[in-house]
């Protein structure tokens, strides 16, 4: 009798121990990775831990329970790259080089044979899909300032061994502030030779950052948070190439991008994306930035960033010439479906693959010519056309259409009461732009949440 009660503390003891562990990990994780905090010093009502644990589980595509399961655990305990998963309102700008050669410097113990090599070619990589080029430094000073450490290694961001994170990175000239350490306002990428971890992977994801990436939720892309085994040729996902030349345009593109002369093809009040009343063709999520097309001409605004780039479409898609009439973005397949009249182009990572193929592959019938518009809703499987009063649900995972549609838009939209010219799924919400306007719409409560002028969008 003694000795089983005994062995009952024994494990009750340990089981309080391990929920303090990973209660603190846990708390700990949030905190660096998505900014919780127990107390906001603005005084403001700070968001709740299970909120913040929703943030995260949606981040990683897991069930938003809001409740520490064993999914959630699982991922919390994978090794991963120290820069967090959210980014403040202040650090979401200006974090993009304004040049296209950079310098990089690093001192290292690693034999220069393996570290020279490793470091170029993480840099080339990058090198490879962009107008960047990088050389190396053997002065003080460089764009880029590569440390290897490990723990505590200067910068207030320790390195928390094998379970913890394996490197850092800070954005583009964020620099770490005025702390007197030896990093002080300089981008630096610290990485931490871990064994078992393949070093040339954490530094090419990390240099990601210092050109000005931010954390994917693709797991095929090289800037997913967590550590993955990858084969190490063909390292950049589709997604990753559009993402760096959404920042510093294609590799055949100079710095800064020179916005199309002022012909006469177009008329100043089309290319004057603030002019009163304009209105988009489609609009549509692609990658870390949203397109919106008008008539031949597309303006591209990155999600971080206040410039908005435009021309014509032939200048960044080469194939298209004509107008996008809808096009949406499909981020399982990181891919974007811009569909004009009867046709559609496929778009991954700013190529235009293949030829154009006719919309009837989606399933419409033969008297669809052209589609209005269309959205993916994230997190379902489904895609919506919209065609003049009708609108359309196609499975992108059965690749059809859903049965008993099409169906009228006034019964299922209340609210929308005008043609919709473009719509764009983003933050939870359907936006239908109508003309000039553009409406938030609540799918679940069926109602209109807010509505805007449609080139609000592009800082108007
Ligand atoms: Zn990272
Ligand atoms: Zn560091």
């Amino acid at each position: 009798m003694g000795l089983s009660l005994g062995i009952a503390c024994a494990v009750t003891v340990m089981l309080v121990f391990a929920l303090v562990i990973t209660f603190s990990l846990f708390q700990k994780y949030l905190r660096r990775f998505y900014g919780f905090q127990e107390v906001d010093p603005a005084g403001r009502r700070k968001r709740s831990l299970s909120s913040k644990l929703k943030d995260m589980q949606s981040f990683f595509g897991l069930n938003q329970t809001g409740n520490l399961d064993s999914y959630t655990l699982a991922v919390m305990q994978t090794p991963r790259c120290g820069v967090p998963d959210v980014h403040d309102y202040v650090h979401s700008q200006g974090n993009r080089w304004t040049k296209n050669v950079l310098t990089y410097r690093y001192t290292s113990d690693l034999p220069a044979s393996t570290v020279d090599s490793l470091i170029a070619s993480a840099l080339d990589m990058w090198a490879k899909v962009s107008p960047l080029r990088f050389i190396r430094s053997f002065s003080q000073q460089a764009d880029i300032m590569v440390e290897f450490g490990s723990n505590e290694h200067g910068d207030s961001f320790p390195f928390d061994g094998p379970k913890g994170t394996l490197a850092h990175a800070f954005d583009p000239g964020e620099g770490i502030g005025g702390d007197g350490t030896s990093h002080q306002m300089l981008p630096v990428t610290c990485l931490s030779p871990t064994p078992g971890f393949n070093l040339y992977l954490v530094a090419a994801h990390e240099f990601g950052h210092a050109l000005g990436l931010r954390h994917s939720q693709n797991p095929e892309s090289l800037m997913y948070p967590t550590y993955r085994a990858r084969k190490t040729h063909n390292l950049l996902s589709s997604e990753d190439i559009m993402n760096i030349n959404v920042i510093y345009g294609m590799l055949s593109w100079s710095y800064p991008f020179k916005p199309w002369y002022a012909g006469s093809y177009f008329p100043m009040a089309v290319k004057e994306k603030c002019s009163p009343g304009l209105s988009f063709d489609s609009v549509t999520t692609l990658g870390e930035a949203i397109f919106f097309f008008k008539g031949g001409y597309l303006w591209i605004k990155h999600n971080n960033k206040n410039d908005v780039k435009e021309g014509p479409i032939y200048n960044f898609m080469p194939k298209i010439s004509s107008k996008i009439d809808a096009a949406y973005w499909l981020p399982q397949r990181s891919a974007a479906y811009l569909i004009s009249g009867s046709s559609y182009w496929t778009v991954k990572g700013s190529q235009v693959k293949g030829r154009d193929k006719n919309i009837s592959s989606f399933g419409f019938p033969a008297w669809v010519q052209q589609v209005d518009a269309a959205a993916h809703i994230h997190r379902t499987v489904h895609t919506l056309f919209f065609t003049q009063h009708l609108y359309w649900k196609y499975n992108e995972h059965r690749k059809a259409m859903e049965d008993s549609y099409p169906r009228n838009i006034s019964d299922d939209f209340p609210g929308i009461n005008k043609p919709i010219s473009a719509a764009v799924y983003k933050h939870g919400f359907l936006h239908l732009f109508l003309g000039a306007e553009v409406c938030k719409y609540d799918i679940k409560r069926k109602k209109v949440v807010g509505v805007n002028k449609a080139n609000s969008w592009l800082g108007c």
